[in-house]
């Protein structure tokens, strides 16, 4: 029989992550992402906010 595996038993990374990633002092590109999602915060434009963290996200994970 093939073993199944519930939704509940497979980790899931939380696509809401409670807190924004932070810029990592002397990174260039932190930097850059960072000042990415203050402009777009500063214009109200929150779905660009959430694109800078999100590439924010990807880039500590990669790069760091
Ligand atoms: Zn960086």
């Amino acid at each position: 029989m093939a073993s199944i595996k519930l939704w509940q038993q497979v980790g899931q990374r939380d696509p809401f992550p409670a807190d924004p990633p932070r810029a990592v002092p002397g990174c260039p590109a932190c930097l850059s992402l960072a000042v990415q999602r203050e402009n777009a915060g500063s214009a109200l434009d929150y779905s660009g906010v959430t694109d800078a963290n999100i590439r924010l996200r990807a880039h500590q994970a990669e790069d760091h």
